[in-house]
């Protein structure tokens, strides 16, 4: 049989990899699922650009779903990770660059005392909410809908990114037990939380909330809104877990917090970080005051552990990723996201397509259809309900045809996209140029 290795196209290689992989991918949402066609294996990945197995490059707008913050290999990224693998890759002992990965994290997250390094944000979050039950004896979470915190059992209910890829309402797998423990609510209504606290509120541990969703598309939390949970919950005897797996260090230095919280004298009482933390390797985190990151062993009666957690080499990559990450870099990323964000609407709107842009910081998604608007004023999509009425089989065509046209967006309507500091002027402009077909493929798309 053919090794993908050996496959000269991109389609024998997927061929097999369906053939040894379950759907032929480590991770469903790069399965194509939603926009159909054959997922495009990447062989190298440098700056903005990825390159196939066929040697055909892209510039990419997924940067491994978030990490790539500085782009694609990075060469002080790169030095530091070979630099730690030539020094040993694991040594299941404390390290100084452990350290030095929580001094980094404090100094741009304040309200940050002491962290705890993992591997992955879904374990970042699972711990988060063991962390929170513990630290309060309740055993309730509440959820929003739309917002995907990976795939602990009790937070796939009404999850975003993948489930509402595949259109999914939660997991086979998942014990009624567990789902019974979590409330879900719609996002962006905080009535609705004042309801559940008044009926159920002393069994509540945490509110977990994304600290601003990306993963139903993009949809910024109402003013307010983050503030009124802290708000409550703090008045109720629950905890605030803050999930910045996706937004910490992207959309600025400090992650949302950063703009929103730091800004408005608030704090949750645990942070989850994952993605830019580790620079495109597994490094994930929670973090929060050291009066309840101490409940966590080997200080406290909540227990959590890892092999492989602060891994040496991992870690390097975080830090090297966190000290390059400049204001320059944000500042760029910023600039390159209105440039994009806005040349996509003027195609769109060009092209006759309405729809709303979703943006949330230096994250955006597109939302098809005829804006709609809540209360709160704000055109588009602001809860999960509102995301999934909009005309998503606009979108398969659209990406195609910027696939065609060497441009790799995220193959999904209910991703970001995701730019970095090496998205320069070229790769913008390939970008840019491609966009007139495609906003014109999103037109032609007839409703299924
Ligand atoms: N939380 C948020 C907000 C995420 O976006 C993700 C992943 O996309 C996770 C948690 C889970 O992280 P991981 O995929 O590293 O387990």
């Amino acid at each position: 049989m053919t090794s993908t290795s050996d496959a000269t196209t991109n389609e024998a290689a997927f061929a097999h990899a369906r053939s040894v992989l379950p759907g032929g991918v480590s991770s469903p949402v790069r399965a194509y699922g939603s926009v159909g066609g054959t997922p495009r294996l990447i062989a190298s990945a440098r700056g903005a650009y990825v390159t196939d197995v066929e040697g055909r490059e892209y510039v990419d707008l997924v940067a491994s779903w978030g990490p790539a913050l500085l782009g694609h290999a990075h060469p002080a990224v790169v030095a530091a990770v070979q630099e730690a693998a030539a020094r040993g890759l694991s040594f299941g002992a404390p390290t100084c660059a452990e350290a030095e990965l929580a001094d980094a994290v404090i100094a741009r997250v304040p309200a940050v005392e002491k962290l705890r390094l993992v591997s992955t944000g879904t374990e970042a979050t699972m711990t988060a909410v063991r962390l929170a039950r513990g630290v309060t004896g309740r055993p309730l979470i509440v959820k929003f809908a739309g917002c995907y915190h990976g795939h602990v059992d009790a937070l796939l209910a009404s999850a975003g990114s993948g489930l509402a890829t595949l259109a999914m309402p939660g997991s086979a797998g998942v014990t009624a037990a567990a789902a019974a423990e979590t409330i879900v609510l719609p996002y962006n209504d905080l009535a609705a939380v004042e309801a559940v606290f008044a009926a159920r509120g002393s069994d509540i541990a945490a509110v977990i909330t994304e600290a601003a969703p990306a993963n139903m598309g993009v949809v910024a939390p109402n003013p307010g809104f983050n503030a009124g949970l802290r708000t409550i919950t703090q008045a109720q005897g629950a905890l605030l877990i803050l999930d910045e797996v996706l937004t910490g260090f992207r959309v600025s230095a400090s992650g949302w917090w950063g703009l929103e919280g730091a800004a408005e004298g608030w704090a949750p009482d645990i942070f989850t970080f994952g993605k830019v933390i580790g620079g495109g390797m597994p490094v994930a985190a929670l973090g929060g005051p050291a009066a309840i990151m101490d409940h966590l062993a080997p200080l406290g009666p909540v227990y959590q552990a890892g092999t492989l957690s602060g891994n040496p080499v991992a870690v390097a990559a975080g830090l090297a990723t966190l000290r390059a990450a400049d204001t320059a870099v944000y500042e760029h990323v910023d600039r390159a996201a209105d440039v994009v964000s806005e040349a996509v609407s003027a195609a769109l709107a060009g092209a006759g397509v309405a729809h709303t842009v979703q943006r949330a910081g230096s994250l955006f998604s597109f939302a098809f259809g005829e804006p709609t608007a809540d209360a709160s004023g704000i055109p588009g999509p602001r809860d999960y309900a509102a995301v999934q009425a909009q005309e998503a089989w606009r979108y398969p065509p659209f990406f195609h045809a910027m696939l065609d046209a060497g441009v790799a967006l995220p193959p999904s309507v209910f991703e970001a996209w995701f730019l970095t500091a090496a998205h320069d002027a070229d790769a913008v402009g390939r970008i840019v140029d491609a966009l007139p077909a495609a906003a014109r493929a999103a037109a032609d798309a007839t409703r299924p």
